[in-house]
């Protein structure tokens, strides 16, 4: 997702306080910037923010990182943020934001600072010879083997069948646990508080099934 020509994007992304510009610097050190001890949850490839900030408003004591690849995409984020707080008369001190490529995780987190990761309808790159930048990927895997907590966990969604069993394919192949997965979330019980993303929301709409999958290392 690339939303064009947002006027002064890059400009909110450096003036707001919700957004960390020199996340490289806070590797090990995410904690001060909740100032707490809480648990840190993140979303690679959150676009619009949705299912971020609903979490952050459920849950105030786990901090929630939204990661995003482009300013014109994490500036919506950082107005829902914006509207969730007005609407609700509350503070979302436990949800910040980061606009980075994800290739670069493990410059940003160090070894188990993340406690989960969630991946919500990942680009699914569907050329044999990008398979690497898929979010799912081997590659990835190895990524967030570095930033995740011993009993860290991973959710993924997307409605992309062949994208599914592609990611079904990686957790295997890198030894990871297949924790639960289901081709009908919305028809099963793993659908029990499931937050929508803005991507759920319009491809369950059009009628297409959502997947997902849970994994994690430890048996
Ligand atoms: N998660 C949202 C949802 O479910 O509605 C957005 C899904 S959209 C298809 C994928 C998002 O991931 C886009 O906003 C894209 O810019 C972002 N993205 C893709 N690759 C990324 C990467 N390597 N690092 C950070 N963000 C990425």
């Amino acid at each position: 997702m690339r939303l064009r020509n947002v006027k002064g994007a890059k400009e909110a992304m450096i003036e707001s306080p919700y957004v960390v510009n020199e996340p490289k610097e806070y590797k090990g050190k995410w904690k001060e910037v909740f100032k707490n001890e809480n648990p840190i949850y993140i979303e690679v490839g959150m676009g619009k923010g949705n299912f971020i900030t609903t979490l952050a408003k459920q849950n105030p004591n786990i901090n929630y990182i939204g990661i995003e690849k482009y300013s014109s995409v994490l500036i919506r984020g950082l107005e829902k943020r914006a509207e969730v707080e007005k609407e609700e008369h509350i503070t979302l001190s436990n949800l910040m934001f980061i606009r980075m490529d994800a290739e670069e995780i493990e410059e940003v987190f160090d070894k188990e600072e993340v406690s989960r990761i969630y991946l919500n309808f990942s680009d699914p790159w569907p050329k044999d010879r990008h398979a690497k930048r898929r979010l799912t990927s081997t590659t990835f895997l190895k990524r967030y083997d570095n930033i995740l907590k011993a009993d860290g966990v991973i959710e993924f969604k997307t409605d992309n069948i062949s994208l599914f069993h592609f990611s079904l394919a990686s957790v295997k192949e890198a030894g990871w646990n297949l924790v639960a997965s289901t081709e009908d979330l919305h028809h099963s019980p793993m659908n029990e508080g499931n937050v929508m993303t803005e991507y759920e929301r319009k491809f369950s709409s059009m009628g297409n099934p959502i997947c997902k999958l849970v994994c994690n290392r430890s048996n």
